[in-house]
């Protein structure tokens, strides 16, 4: 297909009228379609169904230890759980502490400590006068979403295809004693599905933070994730910051929200010894323990390691298809328009598009005037603002693949419509 950028005037104008047209076809469809959110499809949740029916009351409702699940206690999680969890994090079983069922909600209690009690015995974060935080970008909504319900100012750090730009990190936590944290998901990262590099995690870990109440977020969410047979492999940060003499600069978490169900699975931080005993010592006044029912239905459903990856397997076909389909669209609708480009992750959750500068947000409420709901342009970024309103997050998994290759077909048309006008006008 000729470049947008090399049509002339008439040409743009008469290509202009024909997308018109096609997009008006699909308005009339009355579309109601939905690639927002990076939910499992119904499909992918009725693999773990077998795991509701594992547990009833003639089963065995005891740990390998003799613990009554159905009981009060154990802090920190089944010894079982913990070595699964630990498993697929690739850390210590003795670093792990099991939740309830979301991460992003020991990720929120995390910092709520640090805001109430402080970490590692420095000052509440409620008690400092500036709070700053680094939300390398595009990056999680929700990340950003926590951080700044606490008021905390959030610092865009721009991503390359390695992981989030170090030199100005290195530079930023060195100078200035108000920044507490970096957001970062190493494997897969949402929405670009980069994969950090070994140097980036050496990096990371050897940061000389002037805060000594610094930590990394380390949200692992995709670990486990990958859309074909290869495995991607990241270094571990727990490892690193140990070697660089920063043992208690991370905290990591995880959860098992897209290997079983995201409304009821289990999920873990990871950390150094010293920092898991700080943890603990509040979270004693929080839960006399999480549901250990759930930890055993998980440890007795997946089992361990090759359980998890057999399981992610099926994942993956189901929505391996989903991902190829969307790339194929774009390939057709787009390529060589100069209007548009993304990535091809080989895990995670999303496909990252980026659109001509100014242009994404307008290209989503085309979308959604015409049925398809798109995450809002500006969510990967702090504030929900896009400094060049560019990158917009596709998330395939949720709609049946019929749904999907019509809503994708229909955001390229309002691609390419967004971006003739952008080009008539300039
Ligand atoms: N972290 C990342 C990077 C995510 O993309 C998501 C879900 N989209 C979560 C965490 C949410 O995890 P959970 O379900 O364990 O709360």
């Amino acid at each position: 297909m000729k470049s947008y950028k090399e049509m002339n005037r008439e040409e743009l104008l008469n290509e202009l009228d024909l997308i018109k047209e096609q997009y008006q076809k699909y308005t009339d469809m009355h579309l109601s379609l939905n690639m927002a959110r990076g939910k499992p499809s119904q499909e992918q949740l009725d693999l773990s169904n077998d795991m509701l029916d594992i547990l009833n009351s003639h089963s065995h409702l005891y740990s390998l230890d003799n613990t009554d699940c159905r009981n009060y206690g154990v802090l920190d999680g089944l010894s079982e759980a913990k070595a699964l969890m630990a498993d697929m994090m690739e850390v210590h079983a003795d670093q792990i502490i099991i939740y309830g069922n979301s991460s992003l909600n020991v990720m929120y209690d995390t910092i709520a400590r640090g805001y109430i009690f402080g970490v590692g015995g420095n000052l509440p974060f409620s008690k400092q006068e500036k709070i700053k935080w680094l939300c390398p970008a595009p990056g999680y909504d929700r990340h950003f979403g926590i951080t700044e319900s606490f008021g905390f100012e959030l610092i865009t750090i721009p991503m390359t295809s390695k992981g989030p730009d170090m030199d100005i990190i290195e530079k930023m936590v060195s100078e200035d004693e108000s920044i507490k944290g970096i957001w970062c998901v190493p494997k897969f990262s949402n929405p670009e599905g980069i994969v950090y590099s070994d140097e980036t995690v050496r990096r990371m870990a050897s940061l000389k933070p002037k805060a000594k109440d610094f930590r990394i977020y380390w949200d692992n969410a995709y670990c486990q994730h990958y859309l074909y047979d290869e495995e991607v492999k990241i270094l571990n940060i727990l490892d690193e910051c140990e070697k660089a003499g920063n043992p208690d600069m991370v905290y990591m978490f995880a959860s098992t929200s897209k290997i079983t169900f995201p409304g009821a699975g289990i999920s873990a931080l990871a950390s150094s010894l010293n920092n898991k005993e700080e943890i603990l010592s509040y979270m004693t006044h929080q839960t006399i323990g999480h549901d250990k029912l759930n930890q055993l239905r998980h440890v007795l459903f997946l089992k361990d390691i090759k359980g998890i990856k057999t399981h992610m397997k099926k994942h993956a076909a189901i929505i391996r298809p989903k991902f190829e389909a969307v790339d194929i669209i774009l390939k057709e609708e787009l390529d060589g328009l100069e209007i548009g480009s993304w990535n091809f992750p080989k895990g995670g959750y999303f496909i990252s598009f980026d659109s001509l500068e100014g242009c994404a947000s307008k290209i989503v409420l085309k979308a959604k005037e015409a049925g398809v709901i798109m995450t809002n342009a500006g969510a990967t970024y702090p504030y929900g603002q896009d400094p060049k309103d560019r990158n917009i997050r596709i998330a395939p998994t949720l709609p049946p693949l019929k749904e999907l290759k019509t809503a994708t077909k229909l955001f390229t048309i309002c691609v390419r419509l967004v971006s003739l006008e952008k080009l008539l006008n300039n």
